[in-house]
């Protein structure tokens, strides 16, 4: 049975808890409000036993996190990953606590997942292991309590099966039990969108404080998945203009850059790429792009630079690279930027829009899919999307105005309002 693995090299939960412990000599927090918030609410971990397609009995390990819910039902992703430690998912649910209350959700932060491999998983196993999930936990989740959305290895089809199998067990139509749903199942229209076009509303709002019009400005990205190229697409409805996007290459296990000054044809590029982010190399160099190697990204003369592939991008190593034009870094990924790289692009004077804010558009995606299931009323595109404009700018605003009166920067800023909002509530409701 495999399990959930302790981390003993880089610890993303140590990195989190210290994050938190800063903020948290700044806000002078006290001693139980700390001890409360350092650690998550609760855990659970169970087995999960299914019969695989061949007869044979298997156990698989799930899990649980719930890092805090004081200011509503907890939301956060379910991976099906071989390599779940627990200190990441830790560190992953603690995140999204925060993350919901800098956008100001009336949400909680959890995280979970179940330790396989879906590539050595039919999907007749996939949809037995899913089920499985919920008949262990469902008394714990639910849509007044822990609402599960799709991350890592898992798509709109386990939610469903999940959905299924959870109102199987209560009886119940229940469509707020879960997001990231296929549309016209409980799905949100405007969800695939919401990550890539939150992350292109806070740009056009620091642009607008730094008196910039987004025509002709350009921009650079790392990635060209599903966050890269929504943003991309929105960016140059705003005109302006994309000349690098770059991806990972499966066949030759390394990345590469796109490059085209007079900017890149979105819908072409989109025409040669995979569904998993990868651009054909050689359509896109018949096509007249230039191919540099993966960190060419970086280094481009833009304005605007968008890692929004993996995390820890930009180092102590390759800031130095970073061209003297850009002026603004939106972090559409997690943890793109290291805290050392973060120093020097610090005293640079580059804006930084942090991945707390930047990327917020997916899980406020999910809380309106979880409030149209709760309602059994869905919207049209167009309401989700003027909704996620609506909820993105004013929490740009909210954190922006909050930095500058403080002299903070956005990250820390959208840590304080973050941090600050959860343990208020957690006083409040006499918890501590
Ligand atoms: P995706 O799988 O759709 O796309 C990932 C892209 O990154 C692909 O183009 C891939 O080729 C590229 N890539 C992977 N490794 C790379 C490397 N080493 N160098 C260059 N490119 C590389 O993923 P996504 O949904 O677009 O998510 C991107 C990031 O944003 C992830 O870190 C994810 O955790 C984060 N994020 C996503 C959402 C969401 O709603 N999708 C929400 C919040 C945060």
């Amino acid at each position: 049975m495999q399990n959930l693995r302790q981390d003993n090299s880089y610890n993303p939960f140590r990195t989190a808890q210290r994050e938190f412990d800063r903020i948290a000599d700044m806000l002078d927090l006290d001693q139980p409000t700390r001890d409360l918030l350092r650690l998550p609410m609760r855990e659970h971990h169970f087995n999960i036993p299914i019969r695989m397609d061949n007869g044979e009995a298997r156990v698989f390990r799930g899990y649980r996190v719930q890092h805090n819910d004081a200011l509503g039902p907890g939301k956060g992703g379910i991976r099906f990953h071989p390599q779940g430690t627990s200190d990441t998912i830790r560190a992953l649910a603690m995140l999204m606590t925060w993350k919901c209350a800098a956008v100001d959700l009336p949400l909680g932060g959890s995280m979970g997942g179940v330790v396989c491999d879906p590539h050595d998983l039919s999907p007749q196993e996939q949809e037995r292991i899913a089920r499985g999930w919920v008949r262990q936990i469902g008394r714990n989740v639910g849509p007044e309590w822990d609402v599960p959305d799709p991350d890592l290895m898992t798509s709109a089809r386990h939610m469903l099966w999940m959905l299924d199998e959870y109102e199987v067990i209560h009886s119940a139509r229940s469509p707020g039990f879960i997001s990231g749903k296929p549309v016209g199942l409980g799905g949100s229209l405007g969800k695939q969108e919401a990550t890539g076009f939150g992350v292109m509303i806070t740009v056009r709002e620091a642009l607008k404080e730094l008196a910039i019009k987004p025509e002709n400005m350009r921009a650079s990205f790392q990635g060209f998945g599903n966050v890269a190229q929504h943003a991309v697409q929105l960016f140059h409805r705003m005109e302006g203009v994309t000349t690098c996007v770059s991806c990972w290459n499966q066949e030759d296990r390394t990345s590469y850059a796109f490059r085209k000054e007079e900017g890149i044809n979105f819908e072409e590029l989109l025409s040669i790429t995979n569904l998993f982010g990868e651009i054909d190399k050689t359509k896109a160099q018949d096509l007249g792009y230039e191919c540099l190697p993966g960190e060419a990204w970086l280094e481009q003369e833009v304005d605007i630079l968008v890692p929004a592939a993996i995390g820890n991008q930009i180092t102590n190593e390759n800031v130095g690279d970073i061209n003297p034009k850009v002026k603004i870094i939106a972090e559409g990924a997690n943890q793109p930027t290291n805290p050392e790289a973060e120093k020097v692009i610090n005293e640079r004077g580059i804006l930084v829009i942090p991945d707390l804010l930047a990327n917020a558009g997916g899980v406020t995606s999910g809380y309106f899919e979880q409030v149209q299931g709760n309602m059994n009323y869905y919207w049209q595109r167009d309401e989700v999307l003027g909704k996620l404009d609506v909820q993105m700018t004013s929490a740009y605003i909210n954190i922006s105005d909050f930095a500058g009166k403080k002299e903070l920067n956005l990250r820390d800023a959208a840590y304080v309002i973050a941090i600050d909002r959860v343990a208020h509530a957690c006083q409040e409701r006499g918890w501590v």
